[in-house]
């Protein structure tokens, strides 16, 4: 009976990660203008981005989250998902 319930959820997280991985073909994150109150979640959370994208800046407007390396972005949807106050959206690239 383990071995089923192990099965159902190593199956419900390979098939989230092909969905999350067709959902973000062609996007990039994107910071929501305003949104950001540089909590620093997506910054330090056990999953924040593993690649570096972000970047918590200072500037007259305070401590907010910048995409500082937009190329290295998969899209994988994780910092979106742990930040509380829905500054990080994923977009389409336009270029
Ligand atoms: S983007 Fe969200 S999680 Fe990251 S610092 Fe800003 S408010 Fe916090
Ligand atoms: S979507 Fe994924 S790769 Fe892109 S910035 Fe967020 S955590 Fe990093």
């Amino acid at each position: 009976m383990g071995y089923y319930i192990i099965g159902a959820i190593v199956a419900l997280w390979f098939i989230g990660g092909v969905y999350r991985h067709l959902q973000g073909k062609n996007k990039v994150v994107h910071v929501v203008e305003g949104k950001c109150t540089g909590c620093k979640r997506c910054v330090t959370n056990v999953r924040k981005c593993k690649h570096n994208v972000l970047e918590l800046v200072s500037d007259e407007s305070g401590q907010h989250i910048v995409v500082k390396y937009p190329d290295k972005c998969t899209a994988c949807g994780d910092c979106v998902s742990i930040c509380k106050f829905n500054a990080l959206e994923l977009v389409k690239l336009t270029k």
